[in-house]
């Protein structure tokens, strides 16, 4: 079946013109038309741009250009990517009628390799939180078990891939928006170092930490993706002059006398017995392939969570100041200029975005500033710092990327428990690192991921380790029941 294939496999199909690009987004469409109803992945679906898309990739194929690799491969792209003509919502209320003029720099990247997009995918609203239900449209679902979430906030861009109703998909990760949905899903999903890809016409959530990155099906496929959007980029000054290597070429150098770094604190209180075992039998299965593991520290890991949710607000309150019914989208009718302000942010924005830009706003306010969002850059330089001493020593750290597996729709409803859900992912945003979430394994039959973190640009050496991971596990590419079937083509 079409759909079970990594975008590396379907590539050579397409390379030695045994399908086509139109044939292989036609199947893609179709299975999105026989599953999304029930997963919902997809905010919107650009069906007639997809084919042609698809239709000029195949005109370049048979004039006998030499095309990339990601040539004619179907794909999603989260909903706060900036598409040209294609509405981008942050599944927001206040951005529901906002078509953007210009697509973002990963978006043309894609589109110059010939990927063809297949639509925007769900989120928790402007990328604020850990399950999609913060989306102001609806909730996405497991593929391995409809009744819980994807995880979040690229819970739609994860679905899609485990799904099969995408061959990859880019999601945006702040404080593990990539990594934890790729966990809760079985797939790939990687955090690049900040810098390392351009975030020009990425809505702005929290500018020193976000990041966009790929969610793919396997290791291989990330490092085709991350190749594909990496780079320089001069519309935005945050994107690293450094060289982009090619990822692919090192995927095979086996990890011999890889040093492992084990942070216990990664596996205290909390984390789930059996997303620790997953773990663990990882980790032994690396050190059986000559990687050497130690047990290390990383003593202000407790801080994370804290340090995180004032950085994040406050940042977030600054960048969602734009959004005030004159420029973007959505504008209530009022009576003056302030009332016209107050009733659109008001309606616009749902509650816990507005909750981040109260906590926010009162961080950065004058008297609380000291006290609250200068503590907190301050503890933020004690966290990079405990990673800096780390990789003096350590080529990658292996964690579990999340306490447990994928949790139950609706069953979370205090906010500090959905707050922990990050407490293994944003140390990597607090500090610049890469990070990757691979598929090890399951807890009670959903999904457990395995997190490796490196130090700034060696996403080389993460995808390497990985790789040689994902090769002996016997995990690769595993799929959701609901994913085998649904789909007529050969
Ligand atoms: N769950 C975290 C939050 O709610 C991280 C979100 C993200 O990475 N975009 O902020």
């Amino acid at each position: 079946m079409l759909a079970h294939f990594t975008v590396a496999e379907l590539a050579d199909k397409l390379t030695k013109k045994e399908v086509s690009a139109r044939e292989v987004t036609l199947a893609a469409l179709e299975r999105i038309e026989a599953l999304d109803e029930k997963i919902k992945a997809y905010l919107t679906v650009t069906a007639d741009e997809a084919l042609a898309a698809a239709d000029a990739v195949d005109a370049r194929r048979m004039k006998g250009e030499q095309l990339a690799p990601l040539a004619g491969i179907p794909m999603a792209l989260k909903d706060n990517l900036c598409t040209k003509g294609v509405p981008t919502t942050c599944a927001s209320k206040i951005l529901e009628n906002f078509i953007p003029p210009y697509d973002a720099t990963v978006v043309e990247r894609l589109q110059q390799a010939g990927a063809v997009m297949l639509g925007k995918t769900n989120l928790d609203e402007f990328a604020m939180g850990s399950s999609t239900e913060n989306s102001a449209f609806f909730t996405t679902r497991n593929p391995w078990d409809i009744t819980r979430v994807p995880g979040g906030s690229s819970g739609g861009s994860a679905a899609a891939v485990a799904a099969g109703e995408a061959y990859f998909a880019l999601g945006t990760d702040t404080g593990g928006s990539i990594r934890q949905p790729a966990s809760f899903c079985g797939v790939v999903g990687m955090k690049p170092t900040y810098g390392r890809v351009s975030r020009y016409g990425a809505v702005a959530f929290a500018s020193s930490l976000d990041q966009i990155g790929p969610l793919t099906k396997d290791v291989r496929d990330c490092a085709l993706v991350l190749h594909a959007i990496a780079g320089h980029d001069w519309r935005d000054s945050t994107a690293a002059d450094v060289e982009v290597p090619d990822y692919t070429a090192c995927l095979e150098e086996g990890i011999k006398g890889l040093k492992l770094g084990i942070p216990k604190e990664y596996f205290a209180v909390g984390v789930d017995s059996g997303v620790k075992a997953a773990v663990r039998k990882a980790i032994d299965l690396l050190v059986s392939l000559g990687a050497e593991a130690e047990e290390m520290s990383l003593p202000h890991t407790e801080y994370g969570i804290p340090v995180y949710y004032l950085i994040a607000p406050a940042e977030a309150s600054s960048n969602l100041a734009r959004f005030d019914g004159v420029r973007y989208g959505f504008r209530a009718e009022a009576e003056n200029l302030l009332d016209m302000y107050l009733k659109t942010r008001s309606r616009g924005f749902g509650s816990e975005v507005k909750r981040r830009i109260m906590l926010g706003t009162y961080a950065l306010s004058s008297g609380y500033y000291d006290a609250y969002y200068l503590k907190a850059l301050k503890v933020r330089t004690l966290i990079k710092e405990d990673f800096d001493k780390a990789f003096a020593r350590y080529d990658v750290l292996v964690t579990p990327t999340t306490p447990a597996v994928a949790f139950p729709a609706g069953s979370v409803s205090d906010l500090l428990t959905m707050y922990l859900n990050d407490i293994l992912t944003i140390g990597a945003n607090l500090a610049g690192l890469p990070a990757l979430s691979v598929p090890c394994g399951f807890a009670g039959g959903l999904p457990v991921g395995l997190q490796l973190i490196a130090k700034p640009f060696a996403e080389g050496t993460l995808l390497r380790a990985a790789y040689a991971y994902e090769q002996n596990s016997g995990l690769k590419n595993c799929k959701p029941p609901i994913a085998a079937g649904g789909e007529q083509h050969a």
